[in-house]
């Protein structure tokens, strides 16, 4: 049953955006920081730290700064979606150069999925998300049940351990 196989989460109507863009893709992100002012004014914003101190630079709109993306920015960014408190992505990535930090990019998109966190890696898909109608609203996110999975591996795993003994 869906009630027990996820737990719900609501991702409010001020939304917690965090806004990361890679070196070429810097400019396109402040581009789309201003066409789109007036929405994001009335939202949370955050970023990796280069990106968000030219937004906020760019656009003169409030961005927490976490660490630059190469330093651990992108974890910090992940850490916060596990602790509920960014529910909204604008990632810019470079598809055309691999970078220092592949893996923590990787990091990023997989958390994202796992806490069903809408994440846009392209201007197409943040023009779509950022048009939707959840954006006025509250969106009710769904994440696998974790605790009834942990409760039934632990059982398992107890059943061979005291069968060993
Ligand atoms: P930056 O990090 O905003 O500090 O450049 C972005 C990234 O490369 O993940």
């Amino acid at each position: 049953m869906l009630e027990n196989e996820y737990i719900e989460f609501t991702i409010p109507r001020q939304k917690h955006i965090a806004l990361i863009a890679h070196d070429n893709k810097k400019d396109d992100m402040v581009k789309w920081v201003q066409e789109n002012h007036a929405i994001l004014s009335s939202h949370f914003l955050c970023g990796t730290g280069t990106t968000a101190r030219l937004i906020a630079e760019q656009t003169h709109l409030p961005v927490t700064a976490y660490n630059s993306g190469p330093l651990g920015g992108d974890q910090q960014i992940g850490a916060r979606i596990v602790e509920g408190r960014v529910d909204f992505v604008v990632f810019f990535w470079d598809p055309l150069e691999s970078q220092p930090h592949d893996p923590d990019v990787k990091a990023l998109l997989r958390i994202a999925a796992v806490y069903d966190v809408p994440l846009a890696t392209n201007r197409a898909t943040a023009d779509f998300m950022l048009t939707s109608t959840f954006m006025d609203e509250e969106y009710q996110r769904k994440v696998l049940n974790y605790n009834a999975i942990v409760t039934s591996r632990a059982g398992e795993f107890g059943k061979e351990i005291s069968g060993k003994n």
